[in-house]
């Protein structure tokens, strides 16, 4: 057998008893399932809506916010500055962000062991932006029924005109993503100028594309397979459930057995369970699953099974929550909800709620108390040390003052830790409003000090202070550095 041959190998299942089935090649590959949801009104949907206009009106209208004259929240990459609000933060400042990233972590633990999937089925993007591509869908093609049957019939000019008003939507939105995504790095009204005469660099062109082409492609095809198969949250969330997380279950103690009967009927005469079985709950999934099979790792928490399930019971004069939130031992211990509250101070929890608090306490505290200049100080590599007149011997270095308020700061430069050391260059600088300056600082050491400190470096401490402006109080930084006394 060639090498070519052996590449492929076809399965082929055990013939049937009769022998029909033997030949057949069987596809490792199953085609992905097209899930049309049906709308959904109710508690759980409201507040969906609610966080979908809260993140979209924070995202796409605090670009556009202004903040003593600039724009109040951008990133500017190309001057290494970045504006929120009154903060102006420098990339020394990276640890504010990272220590961001650890408090949204914990948060995150926190709220999965607490509430389970909160995050993804109210507030995560993906589940946002779907919910707003899947309202555009549903007002120009219908809900789900009225989408199935378009979907299954012929290209008539109601189909194309429906589809195509979908796409010029959908990719308007994402576009529109695009756009003020990239606001927050380049100012947007100078980039919304720029788009509008098509004068947009490659960079700007190519984060607005991606990004609009991300926010289209996941929210309008992948859907539920971003949930499924490429979030990592989904897959190590489990580690942060127990048995007392609130998870979103089916009471099939009181729903079995299920099955359809007309509305008057009384279930325990025809010994049935309150579910109908009318499969609502799995017309509303966005993952397509049926919660009454139990806990499974696709349901994102969004809780329009709950929604449709309680309308479903309303209708039938049952009681609400058939499906609810709950816990695994308060489905098994039958619990009521005061029971489940009482193990929500649990030591996972206690544990996640002190190293939260802890690092946002110390974050707050930081920043407020951060300092309001930044000093880096270089020494001049070109000439590390020169005897200069009288005998003096002069080390170069720069200093870079980073002002990080918004108005001009006047700032002077002291020098010490040697006997005799002294500045021999300008010893105040003004810096402009939210802006850095480098200075070159001559030091000088008179020969009669220097002559026993001859062939080493010395420590030394360069003396940054803010010059009060109108009563606020100085501000001192300090910074290391060395001075090399030659043979
Ligand atoms: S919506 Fe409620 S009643 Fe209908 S099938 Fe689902 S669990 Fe049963
Ligand atoms: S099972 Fe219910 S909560 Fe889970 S994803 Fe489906 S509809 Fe949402």
């Amino acid at each position: 057998m060639s090498r070519t041959e052996s590449k492929i190998i076809a399965l082929r299942p055990a013939a049937a008893d009769n022998g029909d089935a033997a030949g057949q090649t069987v596809s490792l590959y199953q085609k992905q399932q097209k899930i049309y949801p049906r709308a959904v009104h109710g508690w759980f949907a409201a507040w969906r809506w609610a966080l979908v206009w809260l993140t979209q009106l924070v995202f796409y209208g605090l670009p556009w916010l202004q903040w003593n004259g600039r724009q109040a929240v951008l990133f500017d990459l190309a001057a290494r500055r970045f504006y929120i609000f009154g903060l102006v933060l420098y990339p020394q400042d990276f640890i504010y962000l990272t220590a961001l990233l650890v408090i949204c972590a914990y948060a995150l633990f926190l709220f999965t062991a607490v509430g389970g999937r909160l995050w993804c089925g109210y507030a995560c993007p993906q589940t946002v932006y779907t919910e707003i591509y899947m309202w555009v869908e549903r007002k120009i093609e219908g809900d789900r029924s009225a989408r199935m049957r378009l979907d299954q019939g012929p290209w008539t000019f109601q189909k194309l005109w429906r589809k195509t008003a979908k796409q010029v939507a959908w990719v308007a939105i994402g576009l529109w993503t695009g756009f003020t995504f990239v606001g927050y790095f380049t100012p947007i009204k100078t980039l919304g100028a720029e788009a509008l005469t098509l004068g947009l660099g490659p960079w700007e062109w190519f984060w607005i594309l991606f990004y609009g082409l991300a926010t289209y492609g996941n929210a309008g095809y992948l859907r539920e397979q971003v949930c499924k198969y490429m979030c990592p949250y989904a897959r190590f969330q489990s580690a942060m459930f127990d048995r007392d997380t609130m998870i979103i279950t089916y009471d099939a103690t009181r729903g079995e057995p299920r099955g359809s009967r007309p509305r008057k009927a009384n279930p325990k005469q025809l010994g049935l369970g309150h579910c109908i079985d009318c499969s609502l709950c799995v017309q509303v999934c966005p993952t397509g699953i049926d919660i009454r099979n139990g806990l499974q790792y696709e349901c994102i928490g969004c809780a329009a099974c709950i929604d449709v399930c309680n309308g479903v019971m309303d209708k039938m004069n049952y009681p609400r929550g058939l499906i609810r939130y709950s816990t695994q031992n308060g489905m098994s211990h039958g619990w009521t909800r005061a029971q489940m509250f009482k193990r929500v101070l649990r030591p996972r929890v206690l544990v996640y709620t002190a190293i939260l608090a802890f690092i946002g306490a110390a974050f707050v505290g930081s920043l407020v108390l951060r300092s309001p200049f930044k000093v880096d100080v270089i020494r001049d590599r070109g000439a590390l040390a020169r005897i200069v007149e009288d005998g003096y011997v002069e080390n170069v270095y720069r200093l870079q003052i980073m002002n990080a308020l918004e108005q001009p700061e006047r700032y002077r430069i002291g020098v010490s830790g040697l006997e005799g050391l002294r500045l021999a260059s300008e010893s105040q600088v003004e810096v402009e409003p939210a802006a850095s300056r480098w200075v070159v600082v001559r030091v000088q050491l008179p020969p009669q000090h220097a002559e026993p400190l001859r062939g080493h470096t010395h420590p030394i401490e360069f003396r940054i202070d803010r010059l009060p402006q109108g009563g606020q109080t100085e501000h001192r930084v300090l910074e290391r550095s060395t001075f090399l006394v030659p043979r």
